[in-house]
């Protein structure tokens, strides 16, 4: 049965206090601190690899850190994180010695986005609240411990240090962390996924770390059909973290792993009217020129193409549009 998330989470319960938040300074990589009195979100971008690490000198701009993207409100420490890949031990040191509260929230529960979760310090330590939330498959403890318990890890989700609680998310509209989180299930492979459109007042992002839209039809360009949950989550957002596993020419031939190809995502923010795109889940070989490469191929969009790497930082609504 799934449980309501509404449960724990409220926007006063998941923020940290006051004095913690100035302690924070700039994620490792990121830019300076904020701007005084200019309300906003930061987005810090923890990790941006597919599938599996992928560290090497080829790889050092954009990182070698699976899935992991981190919001905080205005002025505040992160509060949510999206998805617990290898990517989530950069943000330990964002919290500069105080306990994360807030939540992780899940797309899916594929390596790549489990794998960092016991090794978020800031969030396994005493004082901690955590909420994490999946998508609804059965009690979530027992789901998330099926790749987190011995034999294939020392210690459980529940032997993790710190008052943590485990929901099972259902689609639909729900205020986590201080966030209205829309959760709607896009097509993958090997397990159920969301994508997300997280809102702060008129700031938003949507996330889309893992999608295979060509499972509902090839769409106008082969590349995958454009449709009504993919669209409704990307809606005019400020920011579409997508995923770009494949150029374009490679999607053909592995297009039965469960990704997107990079020109989906662009025209998906195109036809959304995102306002910026960020290719995201880069595929394990694909070095920093070749991303660089990928990324020069779409100076023409509609909508302005980055990139996803390692350590950016994006301030709402002045690190968007340009
Ligand atoms: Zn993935
Ligand atoms: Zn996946």
């Amino acid at each position: 049965m799934a449980k309501s998330p509404h449960d724990h989470a409220s926007r006063d319960a998941a923020r940290p206090p006051r004095e913690a938040r100035h302690g924070a300074g700039a994620p490792p990589g990121g830019q300076d601190g904020p701007r005084g009195g200019e309300a906003r979100v930061r987005v810090t971008v923890c990790g941006a690899r597919g599938s599996t690490p992928s560290p090497g000198p080829e790889h050092l701009r954009y990182g070698g850190h699976t899935s992991c993207v981190a919001l905080a409100h205005d002025g505040e420490l992160p509060s949510l994180v999206l998805d617990a890949g290898t990517g989530i031990r950069r943000l330990t040191p964002v919290f500069d010695g105080h306990a994360f509260t807030g939540a992780i929230v899940f797309g899916h529960l594929h390596w790549d986005h489990t794998q960092g979760l016991p090794f978020f310090a800031a969030a396994d330590r005493p004082d901690s609240q955590v909420d994490v939330y999946l998508p609804a498959q059965g009690d979530p403890v027992e789901v998330l411990a099926r790749t987190m318990s011995p034999p294939h890890f020392p210690i459980t989700p529940e032997q993790l240090r710190g008052t943590w609680r485990f929901h099972a998310l259902e689609p639909g509209a729900h205020d986590i962390a201080g966030f209205r989180v829309l959760a709607r299930e896009i097509p993958h492979k090997g397990g159920r996924t969301f994508g997300y459109r997280i809102e702060d007042g008129p700031r938003s992002i949507a996330y889309l770390s893992d999608h295979c839209p060509t499972v509902l039809g090839a769409g106008p360009d082969g590349l995958g059909a454009y449709h009504e949950a993919a669209l409704e989550l990307a809606r005019g957002c400020d920011v579409l973290f997508h995923d770009a596993q494949y150029t374009d020419d490679e999607l053909a031939a592995r297009a039965d792993f469960g990704h997107a190809a990079a020109g989906y995502a662009v025209r998906l923010g195109e036809e959304a009217g995102a306002r910026q795109v960020l290719l995201f889940h880069h595929d394990p070989p694909r070095t920093d020129d070749a991303i660089d490469a990928l990324v020069a191929s779409y100076a023409g969009a509609r909508v302005p193409v980055a990139g996803a790497s390692e350590g950016l930082v994006i301030d709402l609504p002045s690190g968007t549009g340009g």
